[in-house]
């Protein structure tokens, strides 16, 4: 007998789930690429996609993954030997100005480790620093999906403004769009990247690039820029074919389009807000199992995680042994940690990720909640009782 027969839920920090509207609207012949439907409906995401990241400016679409717009950010504003400052909160922000560094771009470090979010004051202080404004750009992410950190893009911005710096602004919001809240112009963020594979719901494969006028002006200067990444024609094509510079992903465009239909019929706020909840269930039944055994998000203090991830810390290696028992007994699978993190416990044995991005709903998450439960009695991993009950009472309101 097995009890993962059924079907499987894959709890990670993305791909994330794909609600089956998305996958029927993708399971279709290929469309003209020339004139017709596809033309029009992409007209229509490029203004829904602005509405989520709620912006009236400039958005560029690329056939790529994450790591692809992280480039392509870069390079419309940057040339080789211009210096950028980087702020680590864990994996992702690190990974991107490691791809700045091996384009030829200096950049500046600020690391904050693996349990703690940037501090804008040692951002003010690195800014009014740098007299002669070499600094071009600060790079953050809003979501580290690492270490399940949620910055304060405000705050940070708050940094910019206080030291008087000219850098842009860019944000990596790959792991959160459209889960946690963000409002790219009221925020003040320049240039904005995000991929379609998590809050956005759709198969991995589509990248998005969002610029205002500010980052727009760099373009011209930017002397990295190369024709595949070049976001000008793409943003302002006269012809369809120069969104993307080629055949444009038809699937994934119809995956999209229904995917936006879906966030929008439930309004980006009540998404935010559902996100949220789910997210403080889970946070609620750690808790609890924390009174009685070594298991704690790894982020301390909850308005500073993010509600589409949480990264769990349960050690003597139970995490690993948890996470593994999970699929074949359960049908559930959890994010894997990943590293390599700088400073405090690393030990991929102690860690382990759980997805809550997008298409979830209380009963999925209660699922992966239970699951988690059922795995810690069946390997005599010691926890407090009753993280179940804090949970739904979260939920029950
Ligand atoms: C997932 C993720 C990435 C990487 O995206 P890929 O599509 O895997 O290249 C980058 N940054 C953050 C914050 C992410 O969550």
């Amino acid at each position: 007998m097995s009890l993962a027969q059924g079907r499987h839920y894959l709890a990670i920090p993305g791909p994330s789930v794909i609600p089956d509207r998305v996958l029927q609207a993708m399971h279709r012949p290929a469309p003209n690429i020339y004139t017709g439907e596809l033309v029009e409906m992409t007209a229509s995401i490029v203004r829904d996609l602005k509405a989520v990241a709620r912006t009236k400016h400039d958005v560029a679409m690329y056939i790529s993954n994450g790591h692809g717009v992280w480039e392509a950010a870069l390079v419309n504003v940057l040339s080789r030997g211009d210096r950028i400052l980087v702020l680590g909160t864990g994996r992702f922000c690190l990974g991107w100005g490691e791809v700045a560094k091996a384009m030829g771009v200096e950049t500046e470090i600020i690391d904050f480790g693996i349990e703690s979010d940037v501090d804008a004051a040692q951002v003010e202080t690195a800014l009014r620093a740098d007299t002669e404004h070499k600094i071009k750009a600060v790079l953050v992410v809003q979501v580290d999906t690492a270490t399940s950190v949620k910055n304060d893009i405000t705050s940070i911005r708050a940094a910019l403004d206080a030291a008087g710096h000219p850098a842009l602004l860019m944000t990596d919001n790959i792991a959160c769009l459209a889960c946690d809240e963000f409002h790219m112009d009221d925020w003040g963020v320049d240039v904005m990247v995000t991929g379609c594979q998590k809050g956005l719901m759709t198969p991995p494969g589509m990248g998005f690039v969002f610029f205002n006028d500010r980052a727009a002006a760099l373009r011209d200067s930017a002397g990295l820029v190369t024709p595949y990444w070049d976001w000008r024609p793409r943003a302002n094509p006269e012809e369809y074919y120069k969104h993307f510079f080629g055949t444009a992903p038809t699937h994934h465009l119809y995956g999209l389009r229904t995917a936006l239909d879906m966030i929008l019929e439930e309004g980006i706020e009540a998404v935010w807000a559902r996100h949220e909840t789910l997210a403080g269930a889970i946070w609620a039944a750690l808790d609890v199992w924390g009174q009685g055994g070594d298991i704690r998000a790894n982020i301390a203090e909850p308005s500073k995680r993010s509600h589409a991830v949480t990264t769990v810390r349960m050690g003597s290696g139970h995490g690993q042994r948890l996470r593994t028992w999970l699929p074949d007994n359960l049908g559930v699978t959890l994010g894997i940690p990943l590293g390599p993190g700088r400073g405090g416990d690393t030990s991929p044995e102690n860690l382990f990720r759980i997805g809550h991005m997008g298409h979830v709903n209380g009963q999925m998450v209660m699922g992966v909640l239970g699951a988690i439960e059922t795995g810690m009695r069946a390997l005599q991993i010691p926890h407090g009782a009753g993280g179940l009950e804090a949970a739904a009472s979260r939920l029950a309101g």
